[in-house]
């Protein structure tokens, strides 16, 4: 629910509304001050009585948000949230770009891959220690300890931030410890509630995959579980973790001459309905490094926060999604013009009929 308070209405009057749910209700709010101040209401705010709230001093209006992801939600805040890590923005009219390997195989293998991305001009490197494959006999990364020495040592040959997926709640101390700035829950775990659940009592960023078998309405179902702070009964038990990072990679469809089935009409769709940064991973949803540069200038057109890719020191010996991952040379024009395409269209609303004119160079 969220309430606008009419122009000119005063402090003591919000105040006065915010005292009232948290007194009669015990929901919480946040306000959110601009050109009029607006409070967003949380929690099971089915029990809210309307007409009591609207009639109160200084209310404008009360509007019922309907969707269930509400705090994904761009109704529920309506400015673009971005995200600082270590320095580096995310979100808003920042693009950001994230690369390295897709596995950490062995410490020279993600050093050089480390060294590549950083020259090739990343802002977030990949420093992926735990793989969830398809296949158990697959490659599934080196044993725990010896993985997250080698993701610390990229962080620091680099001096860049690291992204590393999470497969298993038990390794979340030991990934914070190593110093992981940016968590990555995977498109296998995008639906996994114990996982978000437990990454909304902390505020370490963390990057959200798109489940490859969930809708829009799910995903940011997902991205509400890591940010509402709600236990089971709909208590605020705490505050929940903001920092979230949408990452597109598209779903499963018929066709097998490409990953996923990657929609680009869901970017601009997404930066409208939500306002969490988002990416898009051209290696996980293509497939292939012959399409990976093209894909990446597509995502960007179309709005996107920045993109997540695989870059390999030698891809044809990797031992995980080679085929996909690009080398130095390749990743250095793809992050130089994907950064002219942003740049070129700054100012151009991601909203339909919104038309900004294209800035002039
Ligand atoms: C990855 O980014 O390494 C990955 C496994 O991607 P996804 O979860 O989208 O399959
Ligand atoms: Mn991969």
């Amino acid at each position: 629910m969220i309430i606008h308070m009419a122009p000119g209405a005063t402090p003591d009057e919000t105040q006065r509304v915010i005292d009232r749910i948290m007194r009669d209700y015990a929901l919480r709010c946040e306000t959110i001050v601009s050109d009029t101040t607006v409070i967003g209401v949380k929690g099971v705010t089915s029990i809210v009585d309307e007409a009591r709230i609207s009639e109160l001093p200084g209310v404008d209006r009360v509007i019922r948000i309907t969707v269930k992801y509400k705090d994904a939600s761009r109704a529920f805040h309506g400015e673009d949230t971005i995200i600082n890590v270590g320095g580096v923005p995310i979100g808003g009219q920042h693009l950001t770009i994230f690369g390295g390997p897709c596995a950490i195989e062995t410490e020279a293998q993600a050093l050089a891959s480390a060294r590549l991305a950083k020259d090739a001009g990343v802002d977030i490197l990949r420093a992926f220690v735990d793989k969830s494959r398809t296949s158990p006999y697959d490659y599934r990364g080196l044993a725990l300890d010896r993985g997250l020495e080698i993701a610390r040592a990229m962080k620091d040959e680099t001096g860049l931030p690291i992204v590393s997926e999470l497969i298993d709640l038990r390794h979340l101390d030991a990934f914070l410890s190593a110093g992981v700035d940016i968590i990555q829950i995977g498109a296998r775990s995008a639906q996994y509630s114990p996982l978000l659940e437990e990454l909304s009592r902390i505020d370490v960023p963390v990057v959200l995959k798109h489940g490859f078998g969930n809708d829009m309405s799910e995903w940011l179902c997902a991205a509400a579980y890591i940010m509402s702070g709600l236990d089971r009964e709909g208590r605020t038990v705490g505050r929940g973790n903001k920092n979230v990072i949408l990452c597109y990679r598209g779903i499963k469809s018929f066709e097998s001459e490409t990953r996923f089935a990657a929609d680009v009409s869901m970017i601009p769709l997404v930066r409208q309905r939500s306002h969490l940064p988002l990416l898009a991973d051209p290696s996980h949803s293509s497939g292939d490094k012959k399409l990976v540069e093209r894909v990446t200038y597509g995502f960007v057109a179309a709005g996107a926060n920045g993109v997540e890719f695989d870059i390999h020191s030698n891809p044809a010996e990797a031992l995980c999604d080679g085929k996909q991952a690009v080398g130095g040379g390749e990743a250095g024009r793809i992050v130089r013009f994907a950064r002219e395409i942003h740049s070129m269209l700054t100012g151009v609303g991601y909203e339909t009929g919104t038309a900004f004119p294209v800035a002039a160079k």
